[in-house]
């Protein structure tokens, strides 16, 4: 796992988030003594690396770990194991102001644009209020960029006293992407930012978050099922099969020449307008993270499964720029 982590590094300049050997446990409790039985494994063992000013794209089916690997970065979620690293400082174990520092450096735009938007508080109160927590400003200065944010994101002035209620998904979704700014991040997990929203309001909210990073030059965690989403923003797209990293690679070597074959079935599941013919069809569902299969967790499902497939867990190698965990691939 380290070599591993030693070749996404060389494929990334100028580290921002650097995840090394990533473990996040969920125990599983029964009986009346609650004891542990075993673990949910939703991330397990995923090293990555995130440039400053880059967009990783983070792929999978549903339950494949993204969203937790996510919420592991931002200490939302208690990890088992491995180290995360953020602009060169490990994040275990950190206090005080440097604790806090991270925080406000390090944000999140959640999937439920109206859910993650407090009922009770006006936009501006909802934009404002990391800022005045963390004392970025004075209070008349928060609201002028509470303000600018808000036009920044495309809504007007006459937003400012409105509550969440009256508005659609796509501003709520601008609102919580001006909250997450407000806060100056250079980091940001999109978690399924935009998955909640019409096909037409998808675009105009990922060409927004574009425009912002070549403003800002913040870097995302973009979180999607939808590679096609992914493809529009991303620079590097990392896919996730069952708490693993199983392919990495550029947006056009992952988008093009896919290696693994789980990879080459999701792009093929990709509906494309007038182009036809025989797709490659993943069999049946995602096993349980709870007690995975033998050898390469994707063998119960794969066309192209091979004895050693059962029993020999693939190794993530560095093959034509990318890096590919299949043993059919040389
Ligand atoms: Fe399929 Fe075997 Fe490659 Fe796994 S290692 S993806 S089962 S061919």
């Amino acid at each position: 796992m380290a070599s591993e982590q030693r070749k996404q590094s060389t494929m990334v300049e100028n580290k921002l988030l650097d995840i090394r050997n990533l473990e996040t446990w969920f125990p599983v409790k029964r009986g009346i003594l609650s004891r542990t039985v075993g673990h949910v494994k939703a991330v397990d063992g995923v090293s990555l690396v995130i440039g400053k000013g880059e967009t990783l794209g983070l792929v999978g089916e549903s339950g494949c770990g993204k969203t937790t690997l996510g919420r592991s970065l931002l200490g939302l979620e208690r990890i088992h194991g491995g180290e995360i690293f953020f602009d060169g400082t490990n994040l275990h174990g950190l206090t005080g102001n440097v604790l806090r520092d991270v925080r406000r450096r390090m944000q999140m735009v959640f999937q439920d644009p109206l859910s993650s938007l407090n009922p009770r508080m006006s936009v501006l109160d909802s934009v404002t209020e990391g800022m005045k927590a963390f004392q970025l400003s004075n209070a008349r200065e928060c609201d002028e960029k509470g303000l600018s944010l808000l036009k920044e994101v495309g809504l007007s002035g006459d937003a400012l006293f409105r509550y969440p209620h009256e508005f659609s998904g796509g501003q709520c979704q601008r609102i919580s992407i001006a909250r997450a700014l407000s806060m100056r991040p250079d980091f940001i997990v999109c978690d399924e930012a935009v998955s909640a929203l019409d096909v037409s309001v998808q675009a105009q909210v990922v060409n927004l978050l574009i425009d912002l990073q070549e403003k800002y030059g913040q870097s995302y965690l973009f979180i999607s099922h939808d590679l096609s989403v992914v493809s529009h923003i991303a620079d590097h797209i990392a896919v996730m099969y069952l708490g693993k990293v199983v392919e990495y690679g550029s947006v056009s070597a992952i988008i093009h020449t896919p290696l693994h074959p789980y990879t080459q079935a999701l792009i093929d599941a990709v509906p494309v307008p007038g182009k036809q013919g025989k797709k490659r069809v993943i069999k049946g569902e995602t096993p349980s993270p709870m007690s995975p299969p033998s050898g390469c967790p994707f063998h119960p499902r794969c066309p192209e499964a091979e004895t050693i497939c059962k029993s020999q867990v693939p190794e993530l190698k560095s093959l034509s720029g990318c890096l590919v965990s299949c043993h059919l691939r040389h």
